[in-house]
């Protein structure tokens, strides 16, 4: 379990004019967005994994104007974070959404995405499967029950240089804009969705 105390000026990531720079950081835009947020916009993160096959199949998703999806950011399983939208532009993460009295969370929240195939089901043999078609040893599996079921159930595990980078930006998200709530999209929408599930911690 990574630690709390990981601090985004041990890392070198800088925002400038709403972009991200940093070792490993890099833009592929994304015209996914209903544009500039409004007065004191964004206050809040929203948290998702991609149920997703790799980094850059869903940079792909979110990138393709024919999908109605976008996220500012995706986190990669070595820390590695491409930014799509700007900091000052409204993404297409969190859909139907609710959260202490505010609906449609995009208007209000920037989306970071990290890269997990999401649940897993065990496929009789030691292995476990994506709904993909993925196949993940065990030890990338956590069992866990998730805050909106009540059985446990397979969770692909997220990576510690993933965790670690995460943190580091909502550390410098949360100064730079003045977030006051990072929400998992499970939270906002319990109803239909899971991530980033229990294995995120
Ligand atoms: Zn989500």
């Amino acid at each position: 379990m990574p630690t709390l105390q990981h601090n985004a000026s041990a890392d070198n990531l800088v925002i400038s004019k709403h972009r991200l720079s940093g070792s490993d950081v890099s833009f592929t835009p994304s015209s996914n967005t209903s544009g500039p947020f409004k007065d004191s916009f964004p206050d809040t993160i929203v948290i998702h994994f991609t149920a997703g096959s790799s980094l850059s199949s869903s940079v792909n998703v979110m990138t393709n104007p024919n999908n109605k999806v976008s996220a500012h950011l995706a986190v990669g399983r070595q820390g590695e974070i491409v930014q799509m939208l700007p900091f000052n532009k409204i993404g297409w993460h969190a859909g139907k959404s609710s959260w202490q009295g505010r609906t449609s969370l995009n208007q209000y929240s920037l989306g970071i995405e990290l890269d997990n195939a999401g649940e897993l089901t065990p496929n009789g043999e030691g292995f476990y499967t994506s709904w993909f078609g993925g196949v993940y040893e065990s030890s990338d599996v956590f069992k866990g029950t998730h805050r909106n079921q009540t059985a446990p159930r397979y969770w692909h595990r997220y990576t510690e240089a993933q965790i670690m980078r995460t943190f580091s930006l909502c550390q410098l998200l949360c100064r730079q804009y003045g977030i006051t709530c990072i929400v998992g999209h499970e939270e906002i929408a319990p109803d239909r969705k899971v991530d980033p599930g229990p294995a995120f911690p």
